[in-house]
């Protein structure tokens, strides 16, 4: 399997600590990759890297082969990399409906969107997406109406609504209930089949629900990699859990 996602040697430095180090790294088109590891342990800044927010001090980063190492946020977002962070964050005095709405990929889309409402594709596509994040029957109750675990759904519909190849989602289970986290899992299962996904996280139960194989960093480091099993299994993995 090709890559999606490839990253040689990432290294950033701030003030001489390096907060992400010698980091190699490969995510196969359609793989579910979780990130694990614990605070500091330079797990954001490692996603900041990817998506251009920060530039690394040195390495690649090469999406389908292709360096984007020292691009701009927009540019590797139009690559079709989406991001989602811990939010939510969403477009509180808009309907659900319209928040996808705005969303929707390209320009071109967005005009017809907001000038032709009665496009039948764009609704059938918006209506398909209130149907993947369960929502569809609050399709025009105003966002800031809806719960923390709604929202974080809401978001995520935005962002398939960019259509990525890629997509990153940061804790996204933050401050959710034990029913909403479940949810979310089952919702990032069936959502993401045709997509390449990596999930930041810390709940342990949730990254069981999901989890196919596991990155650990620690230090700004690769710790350890393998299937979940492999993972609980890693003594240095344990060591560094337990010092927490
Ligand atoms: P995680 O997401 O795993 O909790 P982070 O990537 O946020 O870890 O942080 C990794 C380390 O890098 C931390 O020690 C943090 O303080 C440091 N760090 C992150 N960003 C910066 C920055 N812009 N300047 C200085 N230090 C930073």
């Amino acid at each position: 399997m090709p890559s999606v996602l490839e990253t040689q040697g990432l290294t950033v430095e701030f003030n001489g600590f390096k907060a992400v180090s010698d980091l190699n790294f490969s995510l196969e088109k359609g793989e579910l990759r979780v990130i694990l590891g614990p605070n500091g342990a330079g797990k954001t800044t490692f996603m900041d890297l990817i998506t251009g927010k920060t530039k690394p001090t040195s390495g690649n980063v090469l999406l389908n082969g292709h360096n984007i190492t020292g691009l701009e946020p927009y540019q590797i977002s139009k690559l079709g990399v989406g991001r989602k962070f811990q939010g939510p964050n969403v477009f509180d005095n808009m309907t659900v409906y319209e928040n996808i709405e705005v969303s929707m990929k390209g320009y071109y889309q967005v005009f017809k969107a907001l000038f032709y409402r009665k496009n039948q594709e764009i609704r059938d596509k918006i209506h398909e997406i209130l149907q993947r994040i369960d929502l569809l029957e609050k399709a025009h109750h105003v966002a800031v109406n809806l719960s923390h675990g709604e929202r974080q759904w809401l978001e995520i519909g935005m962002l398939l609504a960019q259509d990525p190849e890629l997509i990153i989602l940061d804790e996204p289970t933050a401050g959710m209930t034990a029913e909403e986290t479940y949810k979310t899992g089952v919702l990032i299962e069936t959502l993401f089949k045709d997509r390449s996904i990596i999930v930041v996280e810390h709940d342990m139960s949730f990254v069981r629900q999901i989890a196919r194989k596991v990155t650990v960093l620690h230090q700004g480091r690769l710790l350890a990699e393998g299937s979940l099993a492999e993972i609980e299994q890693n003594t240095k993995v344990q060591e560094v859990y337990l010092r927490e």
